[in-house]
């Protein structure tokens, strides 16, 4: 067993790291940047280290530091959490070159499922659908129109090093794609310097199917059921749910067994997502594999009794997973709201600030994930998750009113959140009758969320 972990992370996700690793006797060191002096991953680890200015490329993003820290707190290994480092192949094999584990999947396994492009084939080379579109990366502007006129528009274009949302441009016609192909390009290479791009047809209003799987060192791979990731804005997301109400039984078998095709065609080690879209015709298709853990992994450990770090920290430990896909049972019904430092009044706009009071809810199957108290400042200079309400239910109608109730007793003042959005959409009874797809949210706010908020602003 590890004695002692880093974790190359800030906010929520390093309080829930910092958990587990209590919960299995594991000393924490945490880094900080000087704008979370206050943050509570600070006071809850063992022993915090300050690693530079708020600014992530000057602090969260400084692999020397980090490195530094490690050697410094004499730890055996690094939980890297989601965005940051977490899925650069660099990171990871600068600490196997300074003897510390990463915990994650391999640098080779990010190269090959990390890029989008690359995933594609891999998932091709396996006999997994894809969406249709281009093979591999495009650099010319004839070959951009050629393949869109074949898969006939509209066509998204995407970054191969994209993420979160960001480096996708869609295009209804051939003016449209010259204009997204440049500028695609273009940002591509200014945020993940990285310019290269490849063409998919782009759906209309499919459903985003996201399968949690675990890959050991030996061999052992298993997946633990699907999360709907539809609720979204902007290609973000904002609600998750497992499990999908859309799957039946078989095709959740079906999906299931192309995600297991697809983990055990590159022998992936540790946690991933396999991404697919589901269409109105039940067709599903890969689009991408994250390599880490995700923000919504809360809603499968509710549903497999499964602490996904847990495992993590397992499997980098070189354990086998102590389980086959006949034991992964899943049981009851979760749904997780994002609650953002954001306006929904206002376009979601983020708006960070103090705290003034803060009184989250608890109860029967309320979760919450967070690193937030009262009087704490959200500073700026991060992504604006400020809790994550997780509710578990017998049945999804319990699901929903659980994380109904639970919304209604979450007091937060000071700051604007997403709180309200989440309540309507709890509301909504498209939404209650399981029937949404990723066109959701732009339809509930072009009509319905309006009354709710300022309902929720009257009491
Ligand atoms: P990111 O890595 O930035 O999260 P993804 O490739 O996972 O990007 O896509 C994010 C979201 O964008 C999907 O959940 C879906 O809503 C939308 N999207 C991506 N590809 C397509 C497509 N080919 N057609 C329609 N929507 C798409």
């Amino acid at each position: 067993m590890f004695e002692r972990i880093l974790i190359a992370n800030r906010g929520e996700i390093a309080v829930r790291i910092i958990r587990t690793c209590k919960e299995l006797g594991i000393e924490t060191l945490a880094v900080y940047s000087t704008a979370d002096v206050d943050s509570l991953h600070v006071q809850l680890a063992d022993q915090a280290i300050c690693i530079g200015n708020p600014s992530p490329a000057e602090s969260y993003l400084m692999m020397d530091r980090i490195l530094s820290a490690a050697e410094v707190g004499d730890v055996e290994a690094i939980h890297p959490g989601y965005g940051f480092l977490a899925e650069n192949q660099q990171f990871a094999e600068a600490c196997e070159r300074c003897n510390i584990r990463f915990i994650g999947p391999t640098p080779d396994h990010m190269r090959l499922m990390g890029d989008k492009s690359e995933a594609r084939a891999t998932a091709v080379k396996a006999g997994v659908p894809v969406v249709p579109g281009s093979e591999g990366e495009i650099t010319d502007e004839k070959e951009a129109l050629r393949i869109a006129r074949e898969i006939e528009y509209p066509v998204i274009i995407k970054a191969s090093a994209g993420g979160g949302g960001r480096g996708m441009r869609v295009a209804h016609n051939d003016a449209s794609l010259l204009l997204a192909f440049r500028t695609a390009r273009r940002e591509a290479e200014q945020s993940f310097g990285n310019a290269g791009v490849y063409i998919e047809k782009y759906l209309e209003n499919p459903r985003h199917i996201e399968f949690q799987i675990l890959g050991d060192m030996h061999g052992g791979a298993v997946h633990l059921g699907e999360r709907d990731c539809s609720i979204q804005r902007r290609h973000q997301k904002l609600i998750e749910e497992a499990p999908s109400p859309a799957l039946s039984p078989e095709l959740r078998k079906r999906m299931g067994r192309a995600a297991l095709k697809l983990v055990q065609e590159v022998g992936y080690v540790s946690a991933g997502t396999i991404e697919f879209l589901l269409d109105a015709s039940n067709r599903f298709y890969f689009i991408e594999m994250n390599t880490r853990i995700q923000v919504e992994h809360p809603v499968t450990e509710a549903i497999t009794g499964v602490d996904l770090i847990r495992e993590q920290i397992r499997i980098a430990q070189g354990q086998k997973l102590g389980f086959d896909q006949r034991a992964v049972q899943i049981r009851g019904h979760a749904i997780e709201c994002r609650v953002n430092a954001e306006d929904p009044q206002n376009k979601f706009m983020p708006r960070p600030g103090r705290i003034d009071f803060w009184a989250p809810p608890g109860g029967r199957g309320v979760r919450i994930d967070s690193h937030c108290y009262n009087g704490y400042k959200v500073p700026p200079n991060y992504d604006s998750l400020i809790a994550k309400l997780i509710c578990f239910g017998d049945d999804r109608t319990e699901a929903v009113r659980t994380t109904l109730r639970a919304l209604d007793e979450f007091f937060v003042e000071g700051i604007p959140t997403t709180i309200p959005f989440a309540r309507a959409v709890m509301c909504d009874p498209n939404f209650i009758k399981g029937n949404y797809d990723t066109g959701f949210v732009e339809t509930l706010l072009r009509g319905q969320l309006d009354p709710v908020v300022r309902e929720e602003k009257r009491g």
